[in-house]
């Protein structure tokens, strides 16, 4: 049994994966050549202890780690498979692929031993979780985008109507911004949108969320906020872009945005509503002369989308 063992342990060193072999009575764990060796350490280091590698498992991906590996062990899953992030000696986190089996228990069924197999998949990962933000946020300002929210508004629909708070949405837009692009140039009207963002996005709550909606179009969803709270804020983003420094990218030229919001319940209980009726308050704000906030009123409303209508 043990030479085969230490048949089986030489093939697998000789894998680009790490193996680990856990005895549960004596907590023991051999840590394989080449795993050391994908965490930075020699072959003489890490201490063969649970406590070597549950110590450097990254701790937002802690919790579910250990749930995979007491449910595997408990017999309710059928085997331990898990991606989380694993420190390496340099103190940077890889991304692992963790598989392992029990492949021993005693008359009682206890696990007695359980090995398993660690890769390396931190290329792999990175470029999806890229390729995600790419599909989630805008590459110029990196707000999260229209698409993504789509889903987030649904969510603080649903989520703000079950704990009956009322949920803030503004609309806004910059004012001439064509004339910004035609006097300074396409890339100082790049950089005004970048700026923009950065500074409304140090205005706003953690809890609040700020899109890039469209060209020179932002949306801010507020949950929690109400009619009277939203409209100061907005007076305050107003107050931000319209007094704030612009003279090194352009000139004595104003840099200004329009504002539109509504509320929830009191303009809509649902997404495709409560957009409507801020776009609407937007653009009275535009015809209104511009550099304004204008909050919606009950004629904003779609009339099948009243509350007293929804209920
Ligand atoms: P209004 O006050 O009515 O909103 O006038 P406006 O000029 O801001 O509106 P309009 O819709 O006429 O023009 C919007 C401009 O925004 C036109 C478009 O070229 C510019 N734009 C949209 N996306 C970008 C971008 O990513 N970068 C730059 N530099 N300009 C953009
Ligand atoms: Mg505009
Ligand atoms: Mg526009």
């Amino acid at each position: 049994m043990l030479e085969r063992d230490a048949h089986v342990r030489f093939a697998l060193n000789e894998a680009s994966d790490g193996l680990w072999d856990w005895n549960v009575a004596t907590h023991e764990v051999f840590f394989s050549p080449q795993l050391k060796r994908m965490l930075g350490y020699g072959p003489h280091e890490m201490t063969p202890t649970l406590e070597s590698w549950s110590a450097n498992v990254h701790s937002d991906d802690k919790d579910r780690v250990f749930l995979v590996l007491q449910q595997h062990l408990r017999g309710q899953r059928e085997r331990y498979d898990v991606q989380y992030r694993l420190k390496n000696r340099n103190g940077h986190y890889l991304w692992v692929n963790d598989r392992g089996r029990v492949c021993e228990r005693d008359a009682e069924g206890k696990p007695l031993r359980v090995v398993g197999m660690v890769q390396n998949i931190t290329d792999q990962k990175t470029l999806e979780l890229q390729l995600m933000r790419q599909a989630s946020h805008d590459s110029l300002t990196g707000l999260r985008n229209r698409g993504d929210s789509e889903a987030t508004l649904l969510n603080l629909v649903n989520t703000c109507r079950r704990l009956d708070v009322p949920l803030g949405v503004c609309m806004f837009d910059l004012d001439y911004f064509k004339n910004i692009n035609d006097v300074h140039g396409h890339l100082v009207g790049d950089q005004v949108l970048v700026r923009v963002a950065e500074r409304m996005s140090g205005l706003v709550r953690s809890t609040d969320s700020l899109f890039r909606w469209g060209g020179e179009e932002f949306l801010l969803l507020c949950p929690g906020t109400g009619a009277e709270a939203l409209e100061l804020l907005l007076h305050k983003l107003r107050d931000e872009l319209a007094c704030g420094e612009w003279s090194d990218l352009v000139g004595t030229d104003p840099v200004t945005a329009s504002f539109g919001a509504a509320i929830m319940p009191a303009h809509g209980a649902t997404t495709g509503a409560l957009l409507l009726a801020a776009d609407t308050a937007l653009y009275r704000a535009k015809a209104a002369g511009r550099n304004q906030v204008v909050m919606a009123t009950a004629q904003d409303c779609a009339p099948t989308d009243l509350p007293s209508a929804a209920a």
